[in-house]
């Protein structure tokens, strides 16, 4: 008998269900993986963080500096004024568990930013905007507000924490993480972060001065000036919106009712 090979059925290949729906399918089913290794990865961030409680960072990076930092000539005044007042400031923040340096970076860009170990970088960019010593105070403050959530360590990004989780863990060397503050300067935290470390900010501001005058007066002038200097484009990028942080912390000294008047400090320098 001679075998006659059928033709397969049309359409065999095409499946019962629309196009559209199958599209959509794939579409949610690529999300939830997406979503999924999201979260993944913030849990193995949190977990690492518990993993290496702020006394053994601060231990580690204790000389650490990021390796692409200049820094001004140690003997330059802004640099010595700013880390007198970042000890006074810490000193109300009770066990706090870093000892705080800080260093001033070269640059005309206006940042400050809170790095592994207790570390803190304002640019001469920054100490040329202040004004006062409140003005300056505050921002010190928000960057302590950062340490004390541990900001600083969510901001350098998933790989870093890893790899500080198994420097420790392997007792590697923390150096060979390879930190840099280009890595750190243009990535901001999210509002939650940012309006905690105002927060703490303002209190540690309140418990030094005894009023919070001028704390935030170079968001104010920063807002009055919008688009006027192109030097306060980083610091913007990576804080919220100058105006509306006016508001945040006006708010918040009435609630707290911490005096919005009192002694205004020059600079020393
Ligand atoms: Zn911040």
């Amino acid at each position: 008998m001679k075998y006659i090979a059928k033709k397969p059925k049309e359409g065999i290949n095409v499946s019962d269900v629309h196009p559209l729906v199958e599209a959509g399918t794939l579409v949610v089913g690529l999300t939830a993986i997406f979503i999924a290794i999201v979260l993944l990865l913030v849990f193995l961030i949190e977990a690492a963080l518990y993993f290496v409680p702020a006394e053994t960072e601060a231990e580690l990076f204790a000389d650490w500096l990021p390796e692409d930092l200049v820094t001004i000539s140690p003997s330059d005044d802004r640099l010595y004024e700013a880390q007198m007042l970042v000890n006074r400031l810490s000193a109300h923040w009770a066990d706090a568990p870093y000892t705080f340096r800080v260093e001033v970076d070269d640059s005309d860009l206006a940042n400050a930013m809170a790095l592994p170990g207790g570390l803190i970088i304002v640019t001469q960019g920054l100490l040329d905007e202040v004004e006062s010593e409140n003005e300056l105070a505050f921002v010190l403050g928000h960057e302590l507000g950062h340490f004390r959530n541990r900001d600083h360590l969510r901001a350098l990004g998933r790989g870093i924490v890893l790899s500080l989780f198994f420097a420790v863990v392997t007792g590697n060397d923390v150096a060979g993480i390879g930190i840099n503050v280009a890595d750190v300067t243009l990535r901001g935290f999210n509002r939650d972060q940012e309006s905690d470390a105002d927060e703490f900010g303002l209190a540690v501001v309140y418990a030094e001065y005894g009023h919070v005058d001028e704390a935030w007066r170079l968001f104010e002038r920063w807002d009055e000036q919008r688009n006027g200097t192109t030097g306060i484009v980083t610091y913007l990028a990576t804080h919220p919106d100058a105006g509306d942080r006016v508001e945040q912390l006006e708010r918040l000294a009435q609630r707290q009712q911490w005096p919005a008047e009192g002694e205004v400090i020059p600079l020393k320098w």
